[in-house]
């Protein structure tokens, strides 16, 4: 069984201890693949050194979180496009909109946002969106750009299925993680109804841990438990979801 982990954060403090375990855990748990998303300045080069020790698994993306969206915006953005412009990436991100945390930044918020799409235009890359509270907002604003060239994930999906549908129509893909194996989650309802093939998995590492790890810090080779859920949600077997979230993820990213 291969899966990939579209959405991990394994190059943060929490994973520094013991990120060589944590990685052979996963690798044993038949993850081939982990997909870096990039934060702001601040861990840039931690998220950069993990990528350059384990070359051909972990894949860095480039962009400004929109949590990391603050007075000094224009910098970040400028750092990005300069290393945008110096390599390749697996995609853009994670970029979006965060209504949650803090609204004082909300119009800087849109304008990282639309820089970020444009420039994953520019060099043909996917975007991973992060969006929190802002789901209908997130949308329009991937509407605007969808000429048809636009791809890329809705990363933590955790929605109705009227925006499931509508993300599907422009062509992203979904992200789901740990939050389906929660107890009160909706997302069970919502998945029955939406095919497989619009579906990856990831696991937000060290972020919201699937049950049974609730609490704890999360890591990749915990994705088999959303794997499972899902297997259980959609009457299939895992190696199933795991064939078909892993034939997903490998078109959507860059490398
Ligand atoms: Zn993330």
């Amino acid at each position: 069984m291969e899966l990939i982990d579209s959405h991990c954060h394994l190059y943060v403090p929490d994973f520094a201890a013991d990120i060589n375990e944590v990685i052979k855990r996963a690798k044993n748990a038949g993850i081939k693949r982990f997909y870096l998303p990039a934060i702001d300045r601040e861990s840039e080069s931690l998220l950069f050194d993990l990528e350059s020790r384990f070359p051909g698994e972990c894949f860095a993306m480039q962009g400004l979180h929109p949590c990391s969206v603050k007075g000094d915006f224009s910098e970040e953005l400028k750092r990005v496009e300069t290393s945008l412009s110096l390599r390749k990436f697996a995609a853009v991100g994670e970029t979006g909109l965060d209504f949650y945390w803090d609204r004082s930044f909300e119009s800087r918020q849109y304008q990282a946002f639309h820089q970020q799409i444009e420039w994953a235009l520019h060099y043909a890359l996917p975007i991973v969106i992060h969006s929190r509270q802002s789901i209908e907002q997130t949308i329009a604003v991937v509407r605007e750009h969808q000429k048809g060239s636009l791809n890329g994930i809705f990363h933590c999906f955790n929605e109705d299925e009227q925006s499931a549908r509508e993300i599907i129509a422009l062509g992203f893909y979904l992200g789901i993680g740990g939050t389906v194996t929660y107890k009160n989650s909706k997302l069970p309802e919502v998945l029955k109804n939406i095919p497989l093939e619009n579906i990856v998995l990831e696991t937000d590492a060290p972020y919201l841990p699937p049950v049974p790890f609730r609490g704890k810090r999360n890591e990749s080779s915990y994705i088999r438990y959303v794997a499972q859920k899902l297997a259980e949600i959609k009457e299939v077997d895992v190696e199933t979801v795991a064939t078909i979230t892993t034939a997903n993820a490998l078109k959507i990213f860059a490398v």
